[in-house]
């Protein structure tokens, strides 16, 4: 079943189209890889799935409901969590505080503290819960803010790149967390630029180009799609 539904979604900025009639399901517990050249229109679809954008046409659906004109908040309340693409943690505060502050709407007394140390263990941030979150290395701070994300205890995560920035050791870990929360049976949409990392995660996977979808699949179909190859795997992809 169709967790998200984006239908002949379509998104222009002035005279550019950043993403053009596309259709994306993503289903309830899957882990789904958005990936794609740079430029090719992934944040912006990111963004009109968590309704920071409205489409400039086309409609989304969340667990069968039409959320295509709801506000960021209203898509959280229903089940979504979110992590953007740049950290945002609370830098001065502990990083206990930083999930605790996420918690606070949702869990009070021995189950909040209790709920703070298996986030805090499964983010591999344990020993680290009385330092300044702003001391923690990138790739943790990427970490805390999925922790913060999961706090919520949504249906669905959506995460942003939430690779950039890390070590090759902290991408793979990622990947593990990403996997345990899978097979708990969080679906996890995942717009990504690291391959290594897309095979590490991925069951399925679209492909974005010029705004439009060009491929879809399988990860082992899209790992051998010429096509696919060509526009995104063949080239160096900095951004
Ligand atoms: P990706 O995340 O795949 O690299 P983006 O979605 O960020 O791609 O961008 C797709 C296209 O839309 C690019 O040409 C980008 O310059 C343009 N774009 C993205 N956001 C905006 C915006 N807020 N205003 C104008 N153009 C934008
Ligand atoms: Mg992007």
């Amino acid at each position: 079943m169709a967790l998200v539904e984006v239908k002949d979604v379509s998104k222009r900025f002035g005279g550019l189209t950043a993403v053009s009639g596309v259709d994306l399901a993503v289903h309830a517990g899957e882990v789904h890889c958005l990936i794609g050249p740079n430029g090719a229109g992934k944040s912006t679809l990111f963004k009109l799935i968590v309704g920071l954008y409205p489409p400039t046409h086309g409609s989304i659906l969340f667990d069968a409901v039409d959320i295509t004109n709801k506000r960021p908040y209203a898509r959280v309340q229903r089940g979504m969590s979110i992590k953007m693409q740049a950290p945002s943690v609370f830098k001065e505060l502990p990083v206990r505080q930083n999930v605790r502050i996420a918690l606070q709407g949702r869990l009070t007394g021995p189950e909040r503290i209790a709920e703070e140390e298996r986030l805090l263990t499964l983010l591999n941030l344990a020993a680290d819960g009385e330092k300044r979150a702003g001391a923690l290395s990138h790739g943790q701070q990427q970490w805390l803010e999925i922790g913060m994300a999961l706090a919520l205890k949504p249906q669905l995560l959506l995460l942003d790149e939430p690779t950039a920035g890390m070590s090759s050791d902290e991408t793979f870990k990622t990947g593990e967390l990403i996997k345990s929360l899978n097979a708990e049976g969080m679906t996890v949409l995942v717009v990504e630029h690291d391959m290594a990392f897309v095979r590490q995660v991925a069951q399925r996977v679209t492909v974005l180009h010029l705004g439009k979808v060009f491929a879809r699949g399988n990860l082992e179909s899209i790992l051998h799609d010429e096509k696919v190859a060509e526009i995104y795997l063949g080239k160096s992809h900095a951004h």
